[in-house]
């Protein structure tokens, strides 16, 4: 069986149509799955709909979310609750096609695959300043993370044992693109064309964005701590070169009394603070790593002599 799990916030005039795409697609192809919508704390008629839902088809589960907690918290939510053999994240807007789900499940099911994974073939349409800012985002993020992020999107098939895996990581802060690409497993990736947002407008506004940004950064690496140590190494390297020239000054030229001395001392001080918070920030780094308790490690499959466990 397929879970659907599809995030809404905010979405009352997307409910309905996608419920009933989302049936029409997977029935055609008689696939034999359920739909859980998580309502994140909409202020809209969204519970409504979906509750309506869920009384009238067997096969919907709807998730009430006491408050808006963001779609993270929502696509875990939904993981939890999920017990298809596979489960599928979809936005509620159908910017993520239906007839993807169908080539996810295909490659899926024919294949030793774990996750298939949707890419974005285009951006869609976007603003350059949010083009540029969404590259600056994704950059820090591969290079820091060694994923390769770029044009990644929540659209994905999980395995259940990958779900499993995601349901054991028991950190706070979330940051599921990141996240499902840590656990590793076999991954395919699709592309897909995003579509239109059907009704309504994106829940995005810049700062929840930004904020979201700093977010994903923060959870997911430490990069931006060990930038201290790199500035302490610049203002050291900095101080000594000023410091050979005030002596230098100070021995062969002209300079006023005890304006050396204060040169130096400022130099060295700055660059010795710069150097130890640097190394403060590099064990915040490692209890933070610590702290978040991830597993060590991810077992796909075990094989013995005359029987195989997944
Ligand atoms: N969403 C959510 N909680 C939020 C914001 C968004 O559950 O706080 C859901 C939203 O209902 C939709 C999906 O996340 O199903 C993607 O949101 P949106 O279409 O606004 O984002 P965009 O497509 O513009 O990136
Ligand atoms: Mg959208």
């Amino acid at each position: 069986m397929l879970s659907i799990i599809i995030p809404s916030y905010n979405e009352e005039k997307n409910i309905e149509k996608t419920f009933a795409v989302v049936t029409e697609v997977l029935e055609a192809n008689g696939i034999d799955f359920e739909i859980i919508f998580i309502n994140d704390g909409s202020s809209d008629s969204t519970w409504q709909k979906i509750s309506d839902l869920a009384h009238e088809n067997d096969n919907v589960t709807s998730v009430d979310f006491s408050r808006n907690f963001g779609k993270e918290s929502a696509i875990f939510a939904g993981l939890e609750i999920a017990s298809g053999d596979a489960c599928v994240l979809m936005d509620c807007d159908l910017q993520h096609p239906p007839e993807t789900i169908i080539e996810m499940y295909n490659i899926w099911k024919n294949n030793d695959v774990d996750i298939v994974e949707g890419r974005k073939k285009s951006r869609g349409k976007e603003s350059k300043l949010y083009k540029c800012f969404s590259m600056l985002f994704y950059r820090i993020l591969n290079k820091s993370s060694g994923l390769d992020m770029d044009s990644a999107s929540d659209f994905k098939l999980l395995d259940r044992k990958v779900v499993d895996a995601l349901n054991k990581m028991p950190e706070r802060l979330t940051f599921f693109r990141a996240m499902s690409s840590w656990v590793g497993f076999r991954t395919e990736k699709i592309y897909f064309e995003v579509a239109e947002r059907q009704e309504g407008k994106s829940k995005w506004s810049a700062r929840s964005l930004f904020r979201y940004a700093i977010n994903s950064i923060t959870s997911f690496t430490s990069a931006p701590l060990h930038l201290v140590t790199v500035f302490g190494i610049i203002s050291f390297i900095i101080s000594v070169v000023l410091g050979i020239d005030t002596l230098y000054n100070k021995i062969w030229g002209n300079s006023e009394a005890g304006f050396p001395t204060v040169i130096i001392l400022q130099l060295l001080t700055t660059s010795i603070i710069m150097f130890s918070l640097g190394i403060i920030g590099y064990y915040i780094s490692k209890i933070y790593e610590e702290i978040k308790n991830r597993p060590r490690y991810i077992i796909t499959k075990i094989v013995k002599k005359d029987k195989e466990e997944q």
